[in-house]
């Protein structure tokens, strides 16, 4: 029988253009009371694609759904609720999830009762709700990126035989005290902000996530010491551009601030991602510089070496511009890792833009990278951008990039054979089972001989041996 709406509210892309002028409050997470209860003696499955701020949504909804009595469950037919948390970031993923959802159908019929969520940034599109509701009747919860804490009562929509549809165009307020289910017992994902102002013009983040909102500095100080107390080691802030934290608070603090705040409290290790070289300041090198439980390492995307090519991807900063603060980095932070995302065959991009793109590789020595081939994302403004170059020079220029970049990774590695670094543990290798894993103070892997007494310990390990992806050590008693 076909199944009715309890809600059916869709988003307009051109509402979500127009951007939301009133500044969001602040609310204190309260979950209905009426509510808690409604998942008892169920289970619920979360699968996360894409970033690490749809991990940290993942973990805030697998906090409210524990809270209304729902336990997780690792295998999918026994799975009560599904939910699919989606990514739109490029073409592929997204058709992975119709891929999954084509799957999941057979599942459900083998459990029947069986509920199926779909949010994250796919559902911030119309053209997919609508693909979605036509095609993927058996979905019965459709949510978008702004409204994730009204997820308890869409449950309690759903067990009422009926489905929802809500997608928000416009960005919501800011949602404190969320319940969180953390996936990891010593390294934690703290969001600081919102959103994304920077309008890139591949990218089609600010479309689904939103205008900048930041959280206050108190909230984001205070959730920092409840996790030092909870004996999390490390914790990283996230943000799609986490130097423009702040902006939009107008109280004249700033993410130089919050590093150096954060830099007091008794946890091991902070880390931050994502950077923006436009908005990367003197302020935070000198945070940075200031080391403590600031890590050595530094993510930040270049995208291109080339100012042509920078200024049609609406970057905002020279190639110039990006050395100079890498060079002023480096000089403060001696030795740190830097590492960054590169884009190529970006449209319109000559042989000569994409020369730039290697020299600049080689200036900064970048010690990893994630690099891809421009693909486009249909409602952003290089979508429309002509681009002639044919699929075998596209991937030639990614492979030559790549054999590149993996001669400093090894290069990167390979600076520390002989020295005594601080690995935080994380558990067995992923490569090798005898073996344990874990990162450095500089964000590179190392695998050494352990004992399960020492997962979530930050032990001092003599490196060996560098391979190109990993390191190889012996820990020192
Ligand atoms: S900074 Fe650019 S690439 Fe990053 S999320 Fe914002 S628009 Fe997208």
């Amino acid at each position: 029988m076909k199944k009715e709406y309890g809600i059916n509210v869709k988003p307009s892309l051109m509402q979500a253009r127009k951007r939301f002028q009133v500044k969001p409050q602040i609310i204190r997470y309260q979950v209905d009371s009426n509510l808690i209860g409604i998942g008892d003696g169920k289970t619920y499955m979360i699968k996360t694609y894409g970033c690490q701020g749809n991990l940290a949504d993942s973990e805030k909804m697998a906090g409210m759904l524990e809270q209304l009595g729902f336990k997780k469950t690792e295998a999918e037919e026994d799975a009560d609720f599904i939910l699919f948390n989606t990514c739109a970031i490029r073409e592929n993923a997204e058709n992975r999830i119709f891929g999954e959802l084509g799957r999941i159908k057979r599942v459900q019929k083998k459990h029947p009762g069986m509920i199926i969520g779909l949010c994250g940034c796919m559902m911030q599109e119309e053209k997919t709700i609508n693909a979605i509701t036509k095609k993927y009747p058996h979905v019965d919860i459709i949510f978008g990126t702004h409204n994730i804490t009204k997820l308890p009562q869409y449950i309690d929509i759903a067990l009422k035989n009926k489905k929802v549809l809500e997608v928000m165009s416009v960005e919501g307020d800011i949602y404190e005290d969320v319940p969180v289910v953390r996936d990891h017992p010593y390294k934690a994902w703290v969001d600081i902000m919102y959103g994304c102002d920077e309008f890139c013009t591949y990218c089609i983040v600010p479309y689904t996530r939103g205008k900048e909102r930041s959280r206050m500095p108190q909230d984001i100080i205070e959730e920092v010491k409840q996790l030092a107390l909870q004996g999390y080691k490390e914790v990283t802030l996230l943000g799609q551009n986490v130097n423009a934290y702040g902006k939009d608070l107008d109280i004249g603090y700033g993410f130089a601030d919050l590093l150096t705040d954060l830099n007091k409290l008794p946890i091991e290790r902070i880390r931050f991602t994502t950077s923006h070289p436009h908005d990367f300041d003197d302020a935070t090198i000198q945070a940075m510089a200031l080391g403590g439980n600031i890590m050595p390492h530094l993510h930040l995307p270049v995208q291109s070496g080339n100012n042509e090519v920078l200024k049609r991807m609406n970057r905002k900063y020279t190639k110039e511009e990006y050395l100079d603060k890498i060079n002023k980095l480096k000089k403060a932070v001696p030795g740190i890792s830097i590492t960054t995302d590169i884009i190529v065959a970006f449209p319109g991009e000559t042989n000569e833009q994409y020369e730039d793109t290697l020299s600049l590789v080689k200036e900064v020595e970048f010690e990893g990278a994630y690099t891809f081939i421009y693909s486009p994302r249909e409602g952003t403004p290089a979508a429309t951008y002509p681009n002639s170059l044919t699929e075998e020079e596209k991937k030639d220029r990614l492979y030559k990039l790549n054999e590149l970049i993996n001669e400093y990774f090894a290069k990167g590695y390979e600076r520390f054979v002989g020295e005594v670094v601080e690995v935080l543990v994380d558990g067995t290798s992923k490569q090798d089972e005898a073996m344990y894993s874990g990162y450095t103070k500089h964000n590179m892997l190392v695998n050494f001989e352990a004992k399960p007494e020492d997962i979530g310990k930050i032990l001092k390990v003599k490196v060996t041996k560098a391979f190109t992806w990993h390191l190889l050590g012996e820990v020192i008693r």
